[in-house]
């Protein structure tokens, strides 16, 4: 059965405004019809944090961490569950998710454990003659968090798991399109977690998002979206200087060097450029290729992408889903049009939609595509890679800077001198060299530049959900 609760304080409770279906984008049908928050609702569920602010910001880290080993291995042991239940909700293929997401959103819980047991910082001491300075780190209030679609559950899991180990207490949105898992982690959480330490609410942005990202008692927002919403909430902050963690996605770059082992960047990119459809803020979408590799690069690419299974009727062999929703498909086929309309561009694969049941996309290769195309300059957020050609080094760092995004990038050369000579000029918040896409738990997740700032994951995140307090004592 679903659990289509939201969770205000202790309570399971329906939204009372106007309802919004929740729509499996595989079969374009209706799962459920979620009522939305109210600002009343909204406003209940801030005060519910409010109120276990008090204790839970006192608890010792030992007890949060032991809380939050008891909720990864909650999460383990629901993991089938939930795998089926994000393949619903997002059409994702069950084992990807099963496989990928959900070992990675356990051991988030479990490194905010640790991580909260282990907090460094400066030395106690007498910096003022008699004088004893000491630093403490303590929890920000209330965090108003709001998810995305892409990868709900996980995105649940990045904003809970740091916030939680710092002592604050949350009222988190998932994004409407895609409540379900966070609603039945609610249900989890409810049974491990004190009363009003952690609150979910559904609705639509504009509204019950609106109402969250501007009450007064959220002391701090994070985001994970688009750009406009994440202007929206900076202006939201600007009313009561709320502290703010933004997350708006990317373009990463992909230098491919002359050097580079074909093989390895052709598996590479069909990997990650494609993975969950392409609907990924770090996807390898933006390559730039050396002059000498770009004809072989641009021709087993698409063979390569060519092969990508999708919408085969045995879900385990599926290795990518559809877009999201109607709306993001058309997006994406507008970005592709427009791109396929340029005299210089070819499509080398995909190019449109297969037709049929499902928010389907082809996986797309765009060959031929310059610095100042859209194609290059703005996220399309779906299965769709575009490839230019490069003269030399400098050329290459330049076009891959210039850009609005800078979260991820990547350079592949067998030269490793010059894949960190490369990296260190890169203005992004991650160069993977070899490789893209790698995430763990311990190192940071985070942009530059219009992708925003903050970080997920690692000791940074704690930081980021936690307040550096300074306590000096007279001796
Ligand atoms: P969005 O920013 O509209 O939605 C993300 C979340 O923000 C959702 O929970 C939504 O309800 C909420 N939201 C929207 N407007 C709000 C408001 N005024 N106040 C408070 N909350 C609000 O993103 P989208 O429309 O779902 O996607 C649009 C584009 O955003 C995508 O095509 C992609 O480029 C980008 N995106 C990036 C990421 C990422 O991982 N960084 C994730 C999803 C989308």
């Amino acid at each position: 059965m679903l659990d289509t609760k939201m969770l205000i304080g202790s309570k399971f409770v329906d939204g009372t405004e106007a309802p919004e279906a929740v729509i499996n984008p595989k079969t374009e049908e209706a799962v459920v019809t979620l009522a939305e928050a109210s600002s009343e609702q909204v406003d209940e569920a801030v005060n519910a944090a409010v109120e276990a602010f008090t204790s839970w910001s006192r608890t010792t880290p030992a007890e949060r961490s032991g809380l939050l080993l008891k909720l990864a291995d909650a999460v383990d042991r629901e993991a089938e569950a939930f795998a089926t239940l994000e393949a619903l909700n997002c059409g994702k293929p069950r084992l990807r998710v099963l496989e990928d997401e959900m070992p990675a959103v356990a051991d988030c819980f479990r490194f905010f454990a640790g991580a909260v047991r282990n907090m460094h910082g400066p030395l106690t001491g007498e910096y003022m003659a008699g004088f004893t300075s000491m630093i403490r780190r303590d929890p920000v209030g209330v965090v108003g968090s709001i998810a995305p679609w892409n990868y709900p559950l996980m995105m649940a899991a990045w904003k809970l798991a740091p916030a939680l180990a710092g002592g604050n207490t949350i009222v988190i949105k998932p994004s409407e399109q895609t409540p379900l898992t966070t609603l039945k982690l609610a249900k989890i959480i409810a049974d491990i977690f004190p009363e009003g330490v952690v609150n979910v609410i559904t609705g639509r942005g504009a509204t019950t998002g609106n109402a969250l990202i501007n009450h007064p008692k959220v002391a701090m927002v994070s985001l994970t979206g688009s750009i406009d919403t994440g202007r929206k909430v900076l202006q939201a902050a600007s009313a009561t200087l709320k502290r703010t963690h933004l997350e708006l996605g990317g373009k990463a770059p992909v230098i491919v060097f002359d050097d580079a082992e074909i093989g390895a960047v052709v598996a590479g990119i069909k990997a990650f450029g494609y993975y969950n459809a392409g609907q990924d803020c770090t996807a390898a979408c933006r390559i730039y290729a050396g002059k000498k590799i770009y004809d072989n690069l641009v021709a087993d690419l698409s063979s390569a992408v060519k092969e990508l299974k999708y919408n085969l009727s045995n879900d385990d062999e599926n290795e990518i889903g559809p877009l999201i929703s109607s709306k993001q498909k058309g997006r994406v086929e507008g970005f592709v049009e427009r791109a396929a309309s340029q005299s210089h561009i070819s499509i080398a694969a995909g190019g449109k939609s297969p037709g049929g049941k499902g928010f389907f996309f082809e996986p797309t290769v765009i060959a031929g595509a310059l610095q100042d195309d859209e194609i290059v300059q703005k996220e399309v957020f779906g299965p769709v890679v575009s490839v230019t050609r490069f003269d030399d080094i400098d050329q290459a760092v330049t076009w891959a800077n210039d850009s609005d995004y800078g979260l991820a990038s990547s350079v592949w050369t067998s030269d490793l001198a010059k894949g960190m000579a490369t990296a260190a000029r890169l203005q992004y918040g991650c160069t993977w060299v070899n490789t893209h896409f790698m995430l763990v738990n311990e190192m940071p997740h985070g942009g530059l530049k219009s992708s925003g700032y903050g970080k997920d994951l690692s000791m940074y995140a704690l930081e980021d959900y936690t307040v550096a307090r300074h306590v000096m004592v007279k001796l």
